[in-house]
């Protein structure tokens, strides 16, 4: 079999690793950037942290005893990637700077084009192209004509100057509050624009002293412990409990600590009851942070809570009528979550069109298969697990459910595998339902929830998303010919 694996990130990069140890050699990655790492690829703002800890945000199979931190920062994220790919030797699999733009399903293949007009074909194609990738651009009156610097979070600027600069930063999402707390030392003036203000989780990131980098490097039982960390998996499993049952015990316990954090860390009662949100802690993506409640409350730093409406040629017209003059300002404002693969042009069996499938929003029979899309399966697709714990782990769990279609297809039980219209309509309606319980529909705006307002997740636990991964119920995929009778 022939198999096309779209996207180097993380996930495409599993997926390719996983395929060279099957013993697959006809394998081809598709890559629209000029390397690997995804997100950790476009990605560069100052501050950049992932905001999972570094040993758990680690393939399973190449622990990293060179992390230097308890949380990752982003250049050694995207370093980690570069050192798994040549270990790996992938380079020779990748194909650069090729942005598939089509893939439509003729005669039993996959037929690919790329954006520089190269066609290929396969049998299977893994749809590794992440979640968050289109910048979301914020529709502001007068933004066109400011004249210093202004870029989004994604396409960070390196030519422009920030220390001693005047500074706004527009969005208070995991990405607005790191780049608030890197750079409340470096600019003259920062000026922090929350529409939401959010609750914020204390978290410890210190860099590891030389014993422990040590023994990390010396003893990978250290390694080992550190990846499966009992009391995190646990924390996780209480987390992901809780975000799935508001009204338990461990959903008050983390409202508990944010509430606690923020009386604790903001001493101006003016300041705390500014940023307090008026929503349920986690139902946005919970902030995790060390110091962003310190960079705030510093003499150069200032806060406002609104809607940024008006920007003109030397600053951002407040609400309160005032202009503030700023160098540079940063769209911290987010990503379009719902397109996933698109704007690629994806026509399965039958010539039935993805974008219509997907008209009023992305679905997928367990964020993997999609029906009428034969052989074509998704590493982190819509509706999956986005909550605060590894995507990469995640990754792996659905490689392991993947790579038991695939051997559906390899061993010639069938020709084509995808889940079946009732196995997709009776499954999105349990998500669904149960989505509607989650915190995430608690009462705020977040980019978890869909048009409808329903959270676009996986609304179970982490611990039910482990077991669904387990082995397909294959009833619920249909399964066409035979692949002896392949011509
Ligand atoms: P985000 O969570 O979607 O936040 C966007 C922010 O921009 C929100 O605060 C939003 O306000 C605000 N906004 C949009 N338009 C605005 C306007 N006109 N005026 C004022 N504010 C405006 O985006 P993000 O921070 O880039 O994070 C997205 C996701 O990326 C995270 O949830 C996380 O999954 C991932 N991420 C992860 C890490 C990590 O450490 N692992 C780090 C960064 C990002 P509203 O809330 O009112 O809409």
């Amino acid at each position: 079999m022939r198999y096309a694996i779209i996207g180097a990130g993380m996930a495409g990069m599993l997926a390719a690793i996983k395929l060279l140890e099957r013993g697959c050699r006809d394998l081809i990655v598709y890559e629209k950037g000029h390397t690997i790492g995804g997100t950790w690829r476009e990605n560069t703002y100052p501050g950049l942290t992932c905001d999972v800890p570094s040993h758990s945000y680690t393939y399973s199979f190449e622990l990293n005893p060179d992390w230097t931190r308890t949380q990752p920062p982003g250049h050694e994220v995207q370093a980690y990637f570069e050192a798994v790919k040549e270990k790996y030797g992938l380079e020779e699999w990748i194909t650069f700077n090729e942005e598939v733009v089509s893939c439509v399903y003729q005669h039993g293949r996959w037929q690919l084009k790329t954006a520089s007009g190269r066609q290929d074909s396969a049998d299977a194609v893994i749809a590794a192209t992440g979640v968050l990738h289109h910048p979301r651009y914020p529709d502001i009156s007068g933004i066109d004509a400011f004249q210093g610097a202004i870029f989004h979070s994604a396409e960070w600027d390196h030519s422009t100057p920030l220390d001693g600069q005047r500074i706004a930063i527009i969005g208070t999402g995991s990405t607005g509050v790191q780049l608030v707390s890197a750079l409340s030392t470096r600019a003259s003036v920062l000026t922090h624009f929350q529409r939401s203000p959010q609750w914020i989780m204390p978290v410890e990131d210190r860099a590891y002293t030389t014993h422990e980098l040590a023994r990390f490097k010396n003893n990978p039982d250290v390694l080992q412990s550190l990846h499966y960390d009992e009391e995190l998996e646990s924390n996780i499993e209480r987390y992901t409990a809780a975000i799935t049952n508001p009204d338990s015990e461990a959903m008050q316990e983390i409202e508990t600590i944010v509430a606690d954090f923020l009386a604790m860390a903001v001493t101006d009662a003016d300041l705390r009851e500014k940023i307090r949100p008026d929503y349920r802690a986690a139902c946005k993506r919970l902030i995790y942070s060390p110091n962003f409640y310190q960079a705030i409350q510093r003499d150069n730093v200032e806060v406002l809570v609104e809607n940024v409406t008006r920007i003109e040629a030397k600053g951002i017209r407040g609400a309160d009528g005032r202009l503030r003059e700023f160098d540079v300002i940063v769209l911290a404002t987010g990503y379009k979550p719902h397109e996933f693969m698109r704007p690629m042009n994806i026509v399965g069996s039958n010539g039935t069109i993805l974008n219509n499938v997907w008209r009023d929003k992305p679905v997928a029979y367990l964020s993997i298969s999609i029906p009428d899309f034969p052989n074509f399966f998704m590493l982190n697709g819509p509706n999956g697990p986005v909550g605060n714990f590894s995507l990469i782990e995640i990754a792996e769990c659905q490689w392991a459910y993947i790579e038991q279609l695939l051997a559906e297809l390899e061993t010639g039980k069938c020709q084509e595998i995808s889940a079946t219209q009732q196995a997709m309509a009776e499954y999105e309606h349990a998500r669904v339902e149960q989505a509607k319980k989650t915190i995430f529909a608690s009462g705020c705006s977040s980019w978890y929830l869909d048009s409808k307002g329903v959270p676009a997740t996986w609304p179970w636990t982490r611990r039910d998303f482990k077991a669904a991964m387990q082995k397909p119920d294959l009833t619920h995929f249909l399964t066409v010919g035979n692949a002896m009778n392949r011509p």
